[in-house]
């Protein structure tokens, strides 16, 4: 299944290049060569540390979800369907924890399922992000309620939680990684993600790379597009919703990108608007829904306060369904949310296609 003939260099060139790099550092965190230093980080983007040390078997590069070559094999596992994936149902849930409800970005469905799975015993932990700020967030391994109140919520920036996972590896790592998940004791993992993040994982688990068979449930979040707040991004969103940054309560991201400030008022900017502040490689993206998850959410198309939730398999529909009766989750009426999903899904998937080919024939 491996191609000899793929390295990081082919990596460089068709994706860290073009500056479509989506900056999970799934490239990095599982190098087979990863003691010998052939991979690193260097101004938040994957780069060769030793060239001399590759060991060329292509994994950095099957592994990136920017890379087409597993592309056709995840869809035909997960029966996709244009343009948002294979699904058995479309609900609106949300927390019955006022705790949750308190700090969590929608309806809390995400942190409330999962504390449902904690205290069932049905994963050891979870693999989340913790907000630090809006704009700034660091992976962590929830292993209880306490830790998963700490992430509630969403930061809009991009996540490392796939180069923490790269923390648990015995692939190449094994000294570092045995202590660290024997210290933890996590066999059965949750692992919340954008897009990127889960097809990552999920191309790591076709290729059967350790650890990622211990993420036995994957919640993949939607994601239109991610951000970077620079100097200039600062200067360009303080004009556009007319105070200074510090004075953000909340950003939102449902049909539009949505600002509340402290003083109450909330300012909604059009997704096209937002040029300066997108991770230029979002806009390469053509998944929104995440259509590789057990199941996918996200706050377009609920009742404002509400999660709208994707199961993907019966088993995750079940989930569900045992959530709600134990009491961990409510649901509303979701009319229309399928039809909003949609409408996004098709946006990002054109724009997405568009950027994907110019960038092709810039490099051929
Ligand atoms: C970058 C980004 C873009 C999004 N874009 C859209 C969109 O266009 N349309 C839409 O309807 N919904 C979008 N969402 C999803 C939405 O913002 C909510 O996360 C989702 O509705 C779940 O809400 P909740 O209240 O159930 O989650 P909560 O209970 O609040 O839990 C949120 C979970 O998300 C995780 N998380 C937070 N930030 C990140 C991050 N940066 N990367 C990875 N994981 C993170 C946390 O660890 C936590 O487990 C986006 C989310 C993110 C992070």
């Amino acid at each position: 299944m491996i191609d000899e003939r793929l390295s990081f260099r082919t990596l460089r060139k068709e994706v860290i290049e073009p500056g479509i790099c989506a900056a999970c550092y799934g490239c990095v965190s599982f190098c087979t060569a990863n003691d010998l230093n052939v991979l690193t980080i260097e101004k938040d983007k994957p780069a060769y540390c030793d060239e001399q040390n590759c060991l060329e078997d292509g994994i950095c590069y099957l592994i990136c979800p920017r890379t087409p070559d597993l592309d056709k094999a995840l869809k035909t596992k997960f029966r996709y369907e244009d343009p948002i994936g294979f699904y058995l149902s479309v609900r609106s849930l949300r927390t019955t924890n006022k705790e949750i409800a308190d700090v969590c970005c929608d309806g809390g469905a995400v942190t409330g399922l999962l504390e449902f799975l904690l205290d069932t015993k049905r994963i050891d932990g979870a693999l989340l992000s913790k907000k630090e700020t809006v704009w700034n967030n660091e992976p962590m391994i929830a292993m209880d309620f306490g830790d998963l109140l700490k992430c509630a919520g969403s930061s809009l920036a991009q996540s490392k939680s796939v180069r923490d996972l790269g923390h648990l590896t015995t692939y190449a790592s094994v000294f570092r990684a045995l202590k660290k998940s024997s210290e933890l004791d996590v066999t059965k993992l949750a692992v919340v993600g954008t897009p990127c993040q889960i097809s990552t994982i999920r191309k790591m688990q076709l290729l059967h790379i350790v650890p990622s068979h211990i993420a036995t449930f994957t919640i993949g979040l939607f994601c239109f597009e991610n951000f970077l707040m620079n100097e200039k991004g600062a200067k360009f969103l303080t004009r556009k919703i007319g105070a200074s940054l510090d004075q953000i309560e909340k950003i939102n991201l449902k049909e539009d990108f949505s600002v509340k400030l402290k003083n109450g008022k909330v300012e909604h900017i059009d997704l096209d608007a937002l040029g300066p502040i997108v991770r230029p490689s979002c806009i390469a993206c053509t998944d929104f829904s995440n259509y590789s998850a057990d199941i996918s959410v996200g706050g377009v198309g609920s009742p404002e306060g509400y999660t709208t939730v994707l199961a993907r398999s019966q088993a995750a529909q079940r989930l569900i369904n045992l959530a709600i009766r134990q009491g961990y989750l409510e649901e509303a009426q979701s009319e229309g949310a399928l039809k909003k999903i949609w409408a996004m899904a098709e946006r990002k998937k054109l724009r997405g296609e568009q950027v994907f080919a110019k960038k092709k024939r810039q490099i051929s």
